[in-house]
């Protein structure tokens, strides 16, 4: 704590409280300031204010009110931005860990957290208007409210306190607006078309059938489904979208209504409420557990170990139930932001509207709006991506990670926000709020079952499926095997284009997974060899059919297929690889009389896609679902009997020491899609390395020898769970100045080591190397790993490193720190 830039230019800080502020720019202390003097909103905790730091103005938030003002003079607040707190006292806390623990300044930390910029507006009242027509007041009073009449959706030019009187006197009313809204004229209402009352949709269809032509048929079939779809989404999902709902709406069938955004705005349909069942015996004992640990209102970690379709989701949602009957919400984590949505499709049909939706899907109205209720107490359940992660509940009871093991749960350093692992950090905020917190999985990550298995986490288990039914079969495909006549690689086998042969002729459903997008993964160069890679990272590019084009996959660069040879300046190559697109079209060609679909980063960018494809698939629309590990997450499609995995071996020949335990989880997922339903299910899976224990262990579906064996090895090598790990990352712009930089913070980190003569030897620091992807989106990229048995003297080694590296960034070197957070219990 220390006062902005130390001169005395403020006031005496005895009589006026003073509130100890985060700046929302990289600075890691916090700061004191003096409350704004002058009359206005009050700045409490949790409200974001603008202060003078540096000469400039910045934002900042208030995260203490001191009672003990510093014996010096302090600089005031400018202006309060917000009427109420945009987030709770409890959560400072939580805020502060994460800095710490991340090694990432606090302000920013918020910043990221909290949904973007809003500002406020005005409009006149009836008294208002009835005051300014009279001309009874003050001139400066009369240019605002003369302003505020003819700018009734704009930013307010000045700083609220300054119009807060109009408000007290009942001439204005105030409003917060996000910034750039896109001319939504108020937040929480959106434009919706739904049938009009009363009108049946085969009334419809049978009187006009022959006037409706083209895709007409399915748009209306759509919007009467659905009940009621959002404008601007089937604009999207139509190509004459427009056209089509203006003409019916002509004709009386459609109808526009605003309608506040109580829903993920794809316009979600709700299914009906299955009828409630019996638990059995596995989940009567889960859910008895977290019942009793939520009655005592103390922190509580459980890891739900359930295999997959042992009904961890009704587990989820007795749990929800008992949690808001206490009186406390919750928080729902997926890990991807469709798996969000389906969740919340389950879960509205029985808690209906108190339900709130968080992720970066939604726009910046409604992340607001979704925020805005969750700290008015207006929710009991939170749904989200990791994002939720930082929900503003004011007693919060019960957070849920499903799918735990899942690494989309890391939020990579974007933007300025910090790096975090979502998981964990929900462990910590469980903590904080004496919570109870489930990580459930059907496939663990090693790092939380040995947590179970230590007694850190109380260890629940589900070995069975529902209703006991069998786990699918598994078919080990030797690719090694699988050459046609010309010696050419296939990418489906023999085997794998029988069994779906023999599975479209039973009229089921199938579920394709290869976990590469694209079409052809690389061009090579007929005269060189050499690949043509992206000019700002260290990646070959993919060839993208649809767009006819050349895409990174990591940067987003694109350029057309008439290139040349970076390194010949021939013009002529060879396609390599299969991704996805690829898989699709060859399942077309094998398959023609089947309908196929196809799901991963490509095809679901446009809104609500995702959610349309999965859709269909569950009501059996499509045969076939292509995709990436997209899909192989959380879904229940009672109809899915036959699981093909094109390649087992992608993952596994990944630069990381958990390749193992994601191929063990990527590979157990996407079998546990098949044979949910009465029939029991086929996995194929194809691959290169039959004989590997991860390839192994997930054909019998055997997590434990699997664990065992990762286990040992990790302990051989000294590898998480067995020791800490943080992964120290120097990013920069210039080869030779992030080369220096890199040297230079090499030299400090062994000075400390040195300083540190008995425990330095505990530490292990190895690099710096390369990154394994050493140039990426234009950034140079090196690396320290620094390893140790004792968690504290990592953290007390990184917090050093953080202090006294400091001159990196003035050299333009960002220092990211990923740490395995095994001592936050
Ligand atoms: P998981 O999330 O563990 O993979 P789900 O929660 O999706 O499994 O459950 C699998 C299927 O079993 C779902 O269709 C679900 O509705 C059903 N189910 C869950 N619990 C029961 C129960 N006690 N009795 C009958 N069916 C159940
Ligand atoms: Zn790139």
């Amino acid at each position: 704590m220390s006062t902005p830039d130390g001169r005395h230019c403020g006031r005496n800080s005895d009589s006026i409280p003073c509130l100890r502020v985060a700046l929302s720019v990289p600075v890691s202390q916090t700061f004191v300031y003096a409350a704004p003097g002058a009359p206005g909103p009050a700045a409490r905790v949790g409200c974001r204010v603008q202060v003078p730091f540096n000469r400039r103005r910045v934002t900042g938030y208030v995260l203490e009110t001191l009672t003990q003002p510093p014996d010096r003079e302090l600089k005031e607040v400018i202006d309060v931005l917000d009427m109420e707190p945009v987030f709770h006292n409890k959560m400072v806390s939580f805020f502060e860990w994460i800095a710490g623990y991340y090694l990432h300044p606090i302000g920013t930390v918020i910043r990221a957290a909290l949904p973007e910029a809003h500002f406020k507006s005005a409009g006149l009242t009836k008294k208002g208007v009835t005051m300014l027509n009279r001309g009874l007041f003050q001139s400066g009073e009369s240019a605002m409210l003369s302003w505020i009449r003819d700018h009734p959706d704009s930013r307010l030019p000045w700083p609220l306190k300054k119009v807060q009187p109009l408000k007290e006197k009942g001439w204005i009313r105030l409003e917060t607006r996000v910034s750039k809204g896109g001319g939504i004229a108020d937040p929480h209402e959106l434009l919706f078309i739904r049938p009009t009352k009363g009108l049946e949709l085969k009334a419809v269809l049978g009187q006009r059938r022959k006037s409706t032509a083209g895709n007409e048929v399915e748009f209306l079939t759509e919007v009467f489904d659905a009940g009621a779809v959002l404008l601007s989404d089937i604009k999207l999902r139509f190509k004459n979208g427009a056209y089509l709902a203006n003409k019916w709406i002509k004709k009386g069938v459609l109808e526009t209504v605003r309608i506040p955004v109580h829903t993920h705005p794809g316009g979600a349909a709700v299914p009906p409420p299955s009828p409630p069942r019996e638990l059995h015996a596995h989940q009567q004992h889960a859910l008895n557990h977290i019942r009793a640990s939520l009655d005592r209102g103390t922190f509580s970690p459980c890891l739900l170990y359930g295999v997959t379709g042992s009904g961890k989701t009704e587990v989820y949602y007795r749990a929800i139930e008992h949690a808001v009957k206490l009186g406390r919400q919750a928080i729902l984590m997926a890990p991807e932001i469709s798996l969000a949505s389906y969740l919340e499709g389950l879960f509205r049909s029985r808690l209906g509207d108190r339900i709130a939706v968080y992720h970066s899907g939604l726009t910046r109205n409604e992340r607001h709006y979704q925020w805005m209720r969750m700290i008015r107490g207006e929710a009991d359940l939170v749904i989200g991506a990791r994002s939720a992660l930082f929900a503003p509940l004011p007693q919060l009871g019960l957070i849920i990670v499903d799918e735990e093991h899942d690494s989309a749960y890391v939020q990579e350093e974007t933007r300025g926000g910090p790096h975090y692992q979502a998981r964990d950090a929900a462990v910590v905020r469980a903590k904080m709020e004496n919570a109870v917190v489930i990580l459930g999985s059907g496939t663990p990550s090693v790092q939380s079952y040995q947590n179970g298995i230590n007694g850190r986490y109380h260890l629940l288990t589900m070995p069975d499926r529902v209703e006991n039914r069998p786990l699918p079969g598994v078919e080990l495909v030797d690719m090694r095997e699988q050459r046609n006549g010309r010696g050419k690689k296939e990418m489906i086998s023999l085997r794998l284009r029988k069994a779906l042969g023999d599975n479209l002729a039973a009229g089921r459903q199938a579920i394709l997974f290869l976990n590469r997008r694209g079409f052809h993964r690389l061009f090579l160069c007929r005269a060189c060899g050499r690949s043509i890679s992206c000019p700002n990272c260290d990646v070959a590019l993919t060839f993208h059919l649809h767009e006819d084009r050349l895409m990174c996959h990591y940067c987003g660069f694109t350029c057309g297929t008439r290139v040349r040879c970076t390194s010949c300046d021939r013009g002529d190559f060879k396609a390599y690889g299969f991704g996805t697109e690829k898989l699709e079209h060859e399942i077309h060609t094998l398959f023609p009389e089947a309908r196929v679909s196809r799901m991963d980063a490509d095809a679901t960018r446009r809104k609500g896609e995702a959610f349309r494809i999965l859709r269909q698939f569950g009501r059996g629309e499509t045969d076939i679902l292509v995709g990436t590990q997209m899909i192989t997450k959380g879904y229940d499609f009672p109809h899915v009997t036959l699981v093909g995995v094109i390649s087992a071996d992608l993952s596994l020949s990944f630069p990381d020491f958990r390749a193992g335990e994601r191929t063990f989880q990527l590979l157990s997922q996407a079998a546990g899609r098949a044979g949910r339903g009465n029939r029991k299910g086929t996995v194929i899976i194809q691959t290169f390395n039959p004989d590997h224990y991860v390839v192994r262990s997930a054909m019998v579906h055997d997590f434990q020898s699997f664990f065992e064996r990762e286990q040992d090895l990790r302990k051989k090598l000294g590898y998480p769970p067995f020791c800490s790990l943080a992964c120290l990352k120097l990013q920069g712009a210039g080869k030779k100045k992030t080369e220096t930089a890199v040297r230079q913070l090499n030299a400090d980190l062994r000075t400390i080591l040195r300083r540190w003569p008995r425990r330095g030897k505990e530490i292990q620091v190895l690099g710096p190397v390369e990154a394994p992807m050493a140039r990426l989106k234009g950034k140079q990229r090196w690396q320290f790993l620094v390893k140790s048995k004792s968690a504290a003297l990592l953290r007390h080694f990184l917090v050093e490193i953080e202090r006294s590296s400091k001159w990196l960034r003035s050299e333009g070197v960002y220092l990211i720190s990923e740490v395995d957070p095994y001592d936050m219990l």
